[in-house]
């Protein structure tokens, strides 16, 4: 991977120069007795505009690398990538194969907090739970923790906010304030195992899945999102093991996005939100559509899934009179089936409420008329499961308003 990936060269601040590396390696072999990194010195004192680097943000082959740099042992890096990735572990005090002296120093260094828990809720019966965390900028994200039977599914946020203004989407509403970074798409994934591991949802319970369907579009953030998706499967120190096909990738359509990551060789789903089989109903609901079009965007969806075998989900958000119309499901059916009706998967899903809409969901006849016709013409259709709605933790809900208590 190329160093444009690596935290320091995000902030500026992160590629330490001589000066913390004298400062780890004067204090004794290992040079873990300094107190307080050059590192998060220098992040403290601009006020951490941006996250300080984290190892996560780091392909495995880049780490031994940024220990050095910091005047560590090389292998001290690939030590607490093991607690991490593979024990779900950042604190120092369970990391005993680091020698005691300067531990959590080392720790605060490569793997620094990023996330804070500002607030939880929980609902449809304990099986979703929704969770607010602060970054270190104070901007804030959400991510939403399902159990289904047989799954435990994490929906995750990969921006601050939203740059894609879907008008009936609670976070396009927010506007973008930033990408995240890797390693905080990471900390998401890994505080949610380790909650569904200690029995957030009831009973103990693997995380199994990850949806890239919370706040942002993720292949706007296409660097971070690639990395977060290797640290999200790769096996042993190099990521959390979850098996790639457990995860999804959801997009508003993004053309360029789209094709890089049909190479990328991570047969992760896609998800495409459609929302309407025309330009001019498209125009309205996805404004990216004014530039990457209904046809041009269908063949891309249809590309993936050729280079990945996978089949690729169509997200449909009915809307009451707006694109829920028995002809406009004939209209979708005969667009999505000139490619055949075996790569592709229908997911209506129905319209949440969003704070300031003025649209209403679908009917249930039209509703039901609508998933019949798809069916009928031969295609696979699954109505989404609308999950945390009461909590506004639903699909186009978040917005990441912390709840008085
Ligand atoms: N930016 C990504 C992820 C968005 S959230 C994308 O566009 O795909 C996941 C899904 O929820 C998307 O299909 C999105 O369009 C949909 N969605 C947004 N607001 C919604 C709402 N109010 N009701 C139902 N689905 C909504």
């Amino acid at each position: 991977m190329s160093q444009a990936d690596s935290p320091a060269r995000r902030d500026g601040v992160g590629r330490p120069g001589p000066a913390p590396e004298a400062a780890f390696a004067a204090k004794g072999a290992d040079g873990l007795g300094v107190s307080a990194p050059a590192v998060a010195t220098a992040a403290h004192r601009t006020r951490a505009a941006k996250p300080p680097p984290h190892l996560a943000d780091l392909a495995p082959e880049e780490r031994d690398a940024w220990a050095e740099s910091l005047g560590l042992p090389r292998m001290r890096a690939r030590q607490a990538a093991r607690h991490y990735f593979s024990r779900l572990e950042r604190s120092a005090s369970y990391m005993t194969d680091l020698p005691a002296a300067g531990r959590d120093q080392l720790v605060a260094t490569l793997l620094p907090e990023l996330l804070t828990e500002v607030a939880r809720q929980t609902t449809d019966r304990g099986r979703t739970v929704k969770t607010l965390y602060r970054l270190c900028d104070s901007s804030a994200v959400e991510t939403v923790l399902m159990a289904y039977p047989g799954r435990v599914t994490l929906c995750v946020s990969s921006q601050a906010g939203c740059g894609m203004a879907c008008p009936f989407c609670a976070t396009g509403k927010l506007g973008l304030k930033r990408n995240l970074t890797a390693a905080e798409m990471l900390e998401q994934v890994r505080l949610a195992a380790r909650a569904a591991g200690a029995g957030a949802l009831g009973e103990p319970a693997r995380l199994s899945n990850v949806v890239f369907m919370g706040m942002g579009e993720p292949l706007a953030n296409y660097r971070a999102l690639e990395r977060t998706l290797r640290g999200i499967a790769g096996g042993q120190a190099e990521g959390f093991g979850i098996s790639a096909r457990n995860v999804t990738v959801s997009t508003c359509g993004l053309i360029p996005g789209i094709d890089r990551l049909a190479g990328e060789g991570l047969p992760v789903r896609l998800a495409l939100s459609l929302h309407a089989p025309d330009d001019e109903t498209r125009d309205r609901l996805v404004p990216v559509n004014r530039r990457y079009g209904v046809a041009a965007t269908l063949a891309a969806a249809h590309r993936y899934h050729l280079a990945t075998g996978r089949r690729v989900s169509i997200e449909y958000a009915l809307i009451r009179d707006i694109n829920d119309q028995a002809w406009r499901a004939s209209q979708l059916a005969e667009r999505l089936c000139q490619y055949g009706t075996r790569w592709v998967h229908v997911n209506p899903i129905p319209l949440n409420p969003v704070e300031g809409s003025v649209w209403a969901a679908s009917r249930p006849e039209a509703q039901d008329a609508f998933v019949r016709r798809l069916a009928q013409a031969g295609l696979t259709v699954t109505l989404r499961d609308t999950r945390g709605r009461d909590i506004d933790g639903a699909c186009g809900q978040l917005a990441a308003k912390e709840v008085a208590k």
